[in-house]
């Protein structure tokens, strides 16, 4: 089979690496990738959102399977567009993936269906929301409603804050029409847990728990990023917690979805906070996180492939997925300065001592090919994925790797898995 992946980041790579290892695969395409999934793919120089072209090339190119990594062609209806076109592709249509496309949209399914989740109101007018604001007690959450790059959420300590966000986000359009709304929403305390899924409509099969560490310095200090570092499993998600979240959230999303008209097909992400009233829902993403897919991903037995046409053909209860019994930790390398400004072009050195290592994986995000050297081209630029029978030890080989990797203002937290 031929297969194109759609993106550009460690997710991306993550996902080629492991669909590289299918029998079933002949070549792989990825649009438009980046300076180290060229080692395993054929990078084509097509943006993420040029849905038309994409279309095109896997029309000419005869593309057997399309896989998206990435958020925003999913919102501009990229599934639809190739199913139009007879094109076979994972992931949601449009109408399904709103579920991350507007928050308003998912906490309304959440408390049309029971699906536990934080209380909270949606504004489509300043005035009211201040008013409400006025009646509530702080901290709260103020978020704006479509996609901000994971920057629309924030977390208010006083009634001076929360307006200032709601301005912020209404009137000053900080994240352009995203902020047309506004969630305001009740303020949770716990740990934060990240179970990915496979889904086909009807069945549903959560992955190994993930948890993440968004911020940018040690100790969860500094500012939000869209991820330092992940690691699996979970040392808090027990068996227990998943079967009452089979029961109580999984299940009941994909059935809502479905009851309402917006059947669920792809990665469906939940975005858990264990509180001590119990589980609840802080968001949903409609494909693989990132970094969560590089310590989930190579912890999979078997065919990724495989797996992700059975949701495409409605055939997944078919399908007995399985895991290894080991751990695996991400520690992403960054670029100085990140999530604020920074400087790109920088060289990398040390990738070769990975070449034959089988217990670590460097996944590229930000980097690009410049004749033979790899060089620093994002804000996040690799992802050392460590993997041992143990997290403590995982976390021990995820440093070791990070140590024999060189770029000027190489910046990374030193406490991955340390939750
Ligand atoms: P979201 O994009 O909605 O997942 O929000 C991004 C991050 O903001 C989450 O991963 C949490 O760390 C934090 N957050 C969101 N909603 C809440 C909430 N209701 N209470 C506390 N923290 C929250």
């Amino acid at each position: 089979m031929k297969v194109l992946v759609v993106g550009s980041g460690g997710r991306e790579h993550a996902i080629i690496w492991k669909i590289a290892q299918s029998k079933k695969v002949s070549k792989i395409y990825c649009a438009p990738g980046n300076g180290g999934i060229k080692s395993l793919a054929e990078c084509v120089d097509i943006k993420a959102t040029d849905i038309e072209a994409l279309a095109d090339f896997a029309q000419n190119a005869q593309i057997d399977f399309t896989i998206v990594g990435m958020d925003d062609p999913l919102m501009l209806g990229i599934v639809d567009k190739f199913q139009e076109r007879g094109l076979k592709i994972f992931g949601p249509t449009q109408k399904a993936a709103l579920i991350e496309g507007s928050k308003a949209f998912s906490k309304d399914l959440m408390k049309k269906y029971n699906i536990p989740t934080a209380a909270y109101e949606v504004f489509d007018d300043s005035k009211a929301a201040i008013e409400y604001l006025k009646t509530q007690s702080f901290p709260i959450v103020v978020k704006a409603d479509g996609l901000a790059l994971g920057k629309g959420v924030l977390i208010c300590n006083s009634f001076e804050e929360a307006k200032d966000a709601v301005f912020a986000i209404m009137e000053d359009k900080q994240f352009g029409e995203a902020g047309n709304k506004v969630v305001i929403e009740e303020f949770m305390e716990g740990q934060e847990v990240s179970i990915l899924s496979f889904c086909d409509g009807n069945t549903i099969i959560p992955m190994v728990s993930a948890q993440d560490h968004k911020r940018a310095l040690d100790n969860d200090q500094g500012l939000n990023t869209g991820g330092m570092g992940t690691f699996s499993p979970s040392r808090v998600y027990t068996k227990e917690i998943n079967d009452y979240c089979m029961e109580n959230i999984f299940k009941p999303t994909l059935d809502a979805m479905r009851e309402e008209g917006r059947p669920f097909t792809g990665i469906l992400f939940f975005g858990l906070m264990l509180t001590k009233d119990g589980v609840k829902v802080l968001e949903y993403n409609a494909r693989f996180g990132d970094p969560e897919a590089q310590v989930v991903l190579p912890r999979l037995k078997g065919d990724l492939l495989e797996i992700l046409e059975a949701c495409v053909d409605q055939r997944l209860h078919e399908v007995k997925v399985e895991w290894e019994d080991n751990a695996a930790v991400c520690v992403v390398l960054a670029s100085g300065g990140y999530p604020l400004s920074y400087e790109k072009g920088y060289p990398i050195t040390g990738l070769e001592a990975f070449n034959d290592v089988e217990d670590i994986i460097i996944f590229h995000a930000g980097t690009a090919k410049k004749g033979d050297q790899i060089v620093t081209d994002g804000g996040r630029v690799l992802g050392v994925t460590g993997i041992a029978a143990t997290l403590d030890e995982a976390i021990k080989t995820a440093y070791q790797g990070v140590e024999k990797i060189h770029f000027e203002k190489k910046h990374y937290r030193k406490d991955i898995g340390v939750k």
